[in-house]
């Protein structure tokens, strides 16, 4: 079984082929970031031009990279939501045109479950599942029973752990996407400066970064005023001792209620050096529940994952008509 997936849902235009849902056989990544940096993020109509200009040569690479044609595709997988609606399209019409022109079955796939399944191009998935997905529009944890089967049981009420980790980044002058940039500064510094924690309601699983980003905000505002310094590498380090000390809790409190075989890490933000240290120390006291997380690669927006996603639904006999169309607000629950 060979699948090609497809992902244009922001500033990454990515095709992947993989074999038996499992081995990647090509996964290439055009990034845009170079385009974005000088706005201090994505603007979507740029972003939508360059996946025009680039879907036709990431395509034709990944079929090089797998020594395959088309016609060796058993399914096409593509990213149909969520996500800039202008950058989905491109992607899904490249899809949708293949699809047709070659007589291959069409799979849309939600980008969040591809993050999660992107655990599965290094690991066998084990079902009761939970799934700790960072990224930069989502935070979430997500309680699987089976493949396809997604149950949102906390989530942000304002901003994103990425985005929370970009405003930070722009509040201290380093480039977008800040994320690697305050990790890096972070193990530089040391977690001395006192910042809130979001715990919310007692059994509450979601989650709440906008408070802790204004923390920051006032932190550096308020040392300018009184004329002081303050090292930015202890304020990364705070900061991001202050999200995870959250994302960890909460996680390892979750697996025990919902009685977790396995916890997968997902999202952009799983790339982060000190998030992974933490969870992996947090999950040795809990034996019975394994820990998956996947290598660096396969953590920010790649095609590898929702071709590992679209496999799985391929399998299951789901699949899309032509009608497929782009949907920025796709909800992963009612998505299978
Ligand atoms: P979504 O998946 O929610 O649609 P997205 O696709 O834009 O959003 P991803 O590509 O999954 O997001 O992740 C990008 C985010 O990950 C950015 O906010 C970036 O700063 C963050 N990120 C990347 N590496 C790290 C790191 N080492 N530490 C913290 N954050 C990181
Ligand atoms: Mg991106
Ligand atoms: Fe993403």
């Amino acid at each position: 079984q060979l699948i090609m997936g497809i992902e244009t849902s922001c500033d990454e235009t990515a095709v992947a082929i993989i074999k038996n849902g499992r081995e990647i056989a090509a996964n290439v990544v055009a990034s845009q970031i170079e385009s974005h940096k000088r706005f201090g993020g994505v603007v979507p109509e740029i972003a939508s031009r360059h996946h025009v200009e680039q879907i036709t040569i990431v395509l034709e690479e990944a079929l090089n990279q797998a020594n395959i044609s088309y016609e060796d595709l058993s399914a096409i997988a593509v990213t149909e939501g969520p996500g800039l609606v202008g950058a989905l399209l491109v992607g899904v019409n490249a899809a949708k045109a293949v699809a047709f022109a070659h007589g291959i079955p069409l799979v849309g796939v939600h980008h969040i479950a591809g993050h999660i399944y992107a655990n599965r191009l290094v690991t066998e998935m084990t079902f009761p599942l939970l799934s700790l997905v960072v990224s930069g529009g989502h935070t979430e944890l997500v309680y699987m029973k089976e493949h396809g089967h997604f149950e949102v049981i906390g989530e942000t009420r304002d901003d994103a752990a990425g985005e929370a980790y970009d405003k930070v980044a722009r509040t201290l002058n380093l480039p977008y996407p800040g994320g690697p940039h305050i990790d890096r500064l972070a193990q530089e510094g040391e977690p001395s400066i006192s910042l809130p924690r979001a715990w919310l309601e007692e059994g509450s699983y979601d989650f709440s970064f906008s408070g802790l980003k204004s923390a920051v905000i006032n932190t550096v505002h308020n040392a300018e005023q009184r004329g002081e310094k303050i090292k930015p590498e202890d304020l990364a380090a705070s900061f991001q001792q202050s999200v995870i000390d959250v994302l960890v809790t909460k996680t390892s409190k979750a697996a025990k209620e919902y009685n977790i075989k396995q916890v997968l890490l997902a999202g952009g933000v799983a790339a982060n050096k000190g998030l992974r240290k933490a969870l992996q120390e947090e999950f040795t006291k809990l034996p019975e529940c394994e820990l998956v997380i996947p290598p660096l690669s396969l953590c920010t927006d790649n095609a590898a994952m929702i071709a590992a996603a679209g496999s799985v639904l391929f399998e299951k006999g789901i699949q899309s008509t032509m009608a497929l169309n782009a949907n920025p607000g796709l909800d992963i629950t009612i998505h299978n």
